[in-house]
């Protein structure tokens, strides 16, 4: 029997090992609620026990966010703080991994007024621009761990005591992210080759066109000439291996920004921005969102849709079969790191440039020219069902099954 304690430590070896590989010499920025500063600090030892040069924590904490929600002037929640900004990007430019252990609570700004998280979101997307160019083109290597925070814990099991509730998120957390293998490490290496024979599939088939069908949803989506194909393990620009979201389930690629047509229909709820946005549908002409509706937070979708140009088109596509073991579990998490990898997903706004032949050397006019679009958002949503079949069209037309009734058609190497 592995107790709690052992089992916080493989976690927490595993992030740094697996998720950042973090390397002697180099600098780390960890991201961590205040809430989970025990397992913050057994990853800082582990960090510095991988060589780390120097652990850079950035402490988060809920209810500090959302009292400056509630009472800053809004003067402030327009403006982020340029030496913030700039004290990020001079770390990043140094080398540094970034980590981030995320545990929010879903509901958290649900009566804070949608202009102030909309000017908040915006003020910090554009003053981080630059930093977040670094993360989204891997030129450093970055990752993303769960932490059952009790609010959290509350709103995914609600009818359990706090405490269960937490200790069963943490259950479910170790048995996703594989650390409740005996070597979880190794188990990672062998999820990531089976990922990578998926990836490898479909970026020899090049295919044109992406095909969707499921109750509510009849889409069509172009992909871009040269596309790639992503999943599992991820290689920065300093030839490192490295995870960026644990777990993860998903191979994705871009689809083409003014290419996409049709009706897809949501079937998870997405937070955004401390909000819950649920059964929305959206219509797309061009790659464009022409009309959109949700039965709940139609006007947090709202103001995610007119954040800017580009955050009513899609950046993301992405294959999770419906057997995956997040989606097994039969639990919503309201928290996209666990959720996306439950169900196929799209993603409104920036594609990650990755995604395509020489992405991260194209120019501004080069990348808008080749389809991939660009947004301070990048906002993934589930789409995916028992009942979605995806097929895949070829360059001469022909059309092959991807998905069947929510899972591969496809049996790989
Ligand atoms: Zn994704
Ligand atoms: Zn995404």
């Amino acid at each position: 029997m592995t107790t709690h304690q052992e089992q916080l430590e493989k976690y927490a070896k595993l992030a740094i090992q697996t998720g950042v590989n973090l390397q002697e010499g180099q600098g780390l920025i960890l991201n961590a609620p205040v809430e989970s500063a025990e397992f913050a600090r057994m990853v800082v030892k582990e960090a510095y026990h991988a060589g780390a040069e120097n652990v850079h924590i950035e402490w988060g904490d809920d209810d500090v966010t959302y009292m400056k929600m509630k009472h800053a002037p809004m003067e402030v929640l327009e403006n982020f703080p340029k030496w913030r900004a700039e004290g990020l990007e001079e770390m990043v430019k140094d080398g540094y991994a970034l980590l981030t252990i995320y545990g929010t609570n879903p509901d958290l700004l649900k009566d804070i007024d949608g202009d102030r998280i909309a000017a908040v979101n915006k003020a910090s997307g554009e003053a981080l621009s630059e930093y977040r160019d670094y993360i989204m083109n891997d030129k450093v290597r970055w990752s993303i761990v769960g932490y059952p925070t009790l609010a959290w814990a509350e709103k995914v099991f609600p009818d359990l005591p706090t405490a269960e509730a937490q200790e069963k998120l943490w259950e479910e957390i170790f048995r996703i992210s594989r650390v409740d293998k005996a070597d979880p490490v190794q188990a990672w290496a062998d999820h990531n080759e089976t990922l990578r024979q998926a990836r490898e599939y479909l970026n020899k088939k090049q295919y044109k066109q992406l095909v969707y069908k499921a109750e509510g949803t009849d889409l069509t989506i172009d992909l871009p000439e040269r596309h790639i194909w992503h999943g599992g393990s991820a290689v920065s620009s300093d030839g490192a291996a490295f995870n960026p979201n644990m777990p993860t389930e998903e191979v994705f690629t871009m689809p083409h920004k003014y290419g996409v047509n049709g009706t897809v229909k949501s079937t998870k709820p997405l937070s955004y921005g401390g909000n819950l946005i649920e059964n929305f549908t959206l219509t797309f002409k061009d790659g464009k969102v022409t009309d959109f509706s949700a039965e709940q937070g139609e006007d947090t979708l709202k103001h995610l849709l007119d954040t800017d140009e580009g955050s009513r088109r899609l950046g993301e596509v992405a294959l999770v079969p419906h057997e995956s073991p997040i989606s097994k579990s039969g639990i919503i998490f309201f928290n996209t790191l666990f959720d996306e990898n439950a169900s196929c997903h799209l993603a409104l706004g920036k594609a990650y440039p990755t995604n395509i032949e020489n992405g991260p050397a194209l120019s501004e006019d080069e990348m808008d020219q080749k389809g991939v679009n660009d947004s301070i958002n990048h906002e993934d949503f589930m789409m995916g069902a028992s009942d979605l079949d995806i097929d895949g069209i070829t360059a001469d037309g022909n059309a092959e099954p991807i998905f069947r009734n929510g899972s591969w058609a496809i049996t790989f190497a």
